[in-house]
C-alpha cells in the first residue's frame, strides 16, 4: 500500500464536508438523547414519588445507564471531529498516529474522524491506543 500521496483541494474539501456532516449527526443525537435523559430523570422522580416499591426503577435505571453510555459516546465523537476539523485546519489531516503515513482518501471519507490507517488500526486494536497517537504527534 503506497503511504505517500498528498490529497488534493478536492480531497480536503470532501473530508471537511464529511466531517462537519458527521458532526452535525452527532449533535442531533447528543440532543436528543440528552431530551431522553431529561425525560427518564423526570419519569425516576415521579416514580419516586407514586410508589416506594418503585417496580420500574431497574428498567428506568438501566435505560439511564443506557443513554449515559450513548451520550457519552456522541460527545467523544464530536470531540473527536471537532479534532478532525483541526487538523484539517493544521494541515496535518490525514497523517497516520501509528507509522505517519498517508490515511487512504475512502477511509477519510467513511470515517472523518479516524487518526490511523487501515494496517495500523488491524494493529493496534492490541496496542493502546494513546502510546501511538503519543508517538507521532510532530507538527
Ligand atoms: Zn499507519
Amino acid at each position: 500500500m503506497t503511504t505517500d500521496v498528498t490529497y488534493s483541494a478536492e480531497d480536503l474539501a470532501a473530508f471537511r464536508a464529511a466531517a462537519g456532516e458527521e458532526r452535525s449527526r452527532a449533535s442531533v443525537r447528543r440532543a436528543a438523547l440528552a431530551e431522553d435523559f431529561d425525560a427518564i430523570v423526570e419519569a425516576t422522580l415521579e416514580a419516586n414519588a407514586d410508589d416506594e416499591h418503585d417496580p420500574e426503577g431497574a428498567t428506568i435505571g438501566f435505560e439511564r445507564a443506557q443513554i449515559t453510555s450513548m451520550l457519552e459516546r456522541a460527545r467523544s465523537e464530536i470531540a473527536d471531529l471537532d479534532r478532525a476539523l483541526g487538523r484539517l485546519d493544521a494541515g496535518t489531516y490525514g497523517t497516520c498516529a501509528g507509522c505517519g503515513g498517508r490515511i487512504a482518501t475512502e477511509r477519510l471519507l467513511a470515517r472523518p474522524a479516524t487518526t490511523t490507517c487501515v494496517t495500523c488500526a488491524a494493529g493496534h486494536a492490541r496496542v493502546s491506543r494513546r502510546a501511538s497517537a503519543h508517538e507521532r504527534v510532530t507538527g
